[in-house]
């Protein structure tokens, strides 16, 4: 059985040829292979305008990205055969990592499952499905899960804006056994009590395992503030590695209460206190109070979630950074962070290096980090690598 064809227009097949997974609306060569011919999900071959294979999609003729490859093969549709081999390979990573049970079992395109994330915690495993082409995949997924994972229980958390545009609707449905109000995951050694049914995203980020792990290791003796803590996954984790005092700062009283909660778990409750409010008005606060960290943690939500949100973006990470430094004592530690993949890392770098000499310091970088190894990245796809963290010395000049 043949797939039908899709065709690129020419002069726009450059960047799916070099291995760059999506192919965008305006890229189609509408007049040989009409958009409107398909329905959302649909199987194609994707051919360059002199038809040249490229390899296997699925479409969605009303999404902006109007389809996702899956395989350098033509006539490889995605089907329930594939979805379980991709699981495989994508489950012996994580055997490999040696960070079972607790890590990111699917990540999307990285494990060449695109519209796919799966995260485990314990026995419960948290999915987001964000495509149509996924979306018909959905039994496949879940039962190939369950006979892989064993796990007590499936929620979908598909309540993820991305679907709308997908014309999926959105809603959390447990497909699977009963999931608890909290499950408890370990990390680095540390163990958080997390909701897969209502906490944010899936419930926890496990992109910053190594950057929480490398904090961990500056903390001893130091105290510490931990901006956009959420659950305190990186406080906890410092207070841990002695850190005599942290504090977490957000703006969601959940989230906050899961920070003290998770706190006492790991017997650190005494030294971890928490403070709600936004945090560019906190910081500038704490300034005014005169308080000042020796370790200060900046983990924003992204600021830049499109290209058109750029301008603003780049204000707001400059103006978090440079309040950060300005309550951190004396060649404190700042560990800035930005999830957003249009702020590259030569930009979060200078954003750094610019905070520092607006509040009249230098900065010294100590250590780099990135998405942890079970988000790997495509390396045809810039987009699938978004995690930037810079563990900076911030002297006085
Ligand atoms: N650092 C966390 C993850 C941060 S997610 C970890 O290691 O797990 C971003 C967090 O920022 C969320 O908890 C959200 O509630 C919070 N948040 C978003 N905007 C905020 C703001 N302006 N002020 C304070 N908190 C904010």
């Amino acid at each position: 059985m043949s797939l039908p064809s899709l065709y690129l227009r020419r002069r726009q097949e450059r960047r799916v040829q070099r291995g760059h997974p999506w192919v965008f609306s305006n890229e189609v060569a509408i007049d040989r292979s009409p958009l409107t011919a398909f329905e959302s999900g649909d199987c194609v071959n994707v051919f360059t305008h002199s038809g040249k294979p490229l390899g296997s999609a699925y479409v969605n003729p009303h999404s902006l990205i109007c389809a996702r490859m899956v395989s350098e093969e033509i006539d490889c549709a995605l089907d329930e055969t594939l979805v379980q081999d991709r699981l495989d390979r994508a489950l012996a990573l994580r055997e490999s990592l040696g960070w079972l049970p607790d890590c990111r079992l699917v990540y999307g395109e990285g494990d060449r499952l695109p519209g796919l994330v799966v995260d485990r915690f314990d026995d419960v495993l948290a999915v987001q499905i964000g495509t149509a082409g996924m979306e018909r995949m959905r039994d496949a997924v879940v039962d190939g899960l369950i006979e892989r994972c064993r796990p007590a229980a499936v929620v979908l958390r598909n309540d993820l804006a991305s679907r709308e545009l997908e014309g999926l609707p959105s809603g959390v449905e447990v497909v699977h056994g009963e999931v608890p109000a909290f499950v408890r995951l370990r990390e680095n050694g540390a163990s958080f009590e997390i909701s897969p049914l209502e906490g944010q995203k899936t419930g926890w980020y496990y992109d910053h395992r190594q950057n929480r792990a490398g904090l961990a290791r500056h903390a001893e003796g130091r105290t510490v503030l931990d901006c956009f803590s959420y659950l305190g996954g990186f406080g906890i984790q410092a207070a841990l590695g002695g850190a005599p005092s942290v504090l977490c700062l957000d703006s969601s009283e959940s989230a906050l209460a899961g920070a003290v909660r998770n706190a006492e778990l790991n017997g650190v409750g005494d030294r971890v206190s928490v403070r709600r409010g936004d945090v560019f008005d906190s910081l500038r606060a704490l300034r005014a109070e005169e308080q000042r960290f020796d370790v200060v943690v900046v983990d924003p939500p992204a600021f830049m979630r499109r290209r058109k949100d750029r301008r603003a973006g780049l204000e707001a990470y400059r103006r978090l950074n440079r309040r950060a430094m300005q309550v951190l004592a004396a060649d404190g530690l700042l560990l800035s962070a930005s999830c957003s993949f249009h702020l590259s890392a030569a930009e979060h770098q200078e954003i750094v290096a610019g905070a520092a000499s607006d509040v009249g310091r230098w900065a010294q970088i100590l250590e780099r980090g990135h998405q942890a190894a079970d988000h790997p990245i495509h390396p045809g796809l810039p987009e699938s690598e978004y995690l930037k963290a810079l563990l900076v010395r911030v002297a006085p000049v």
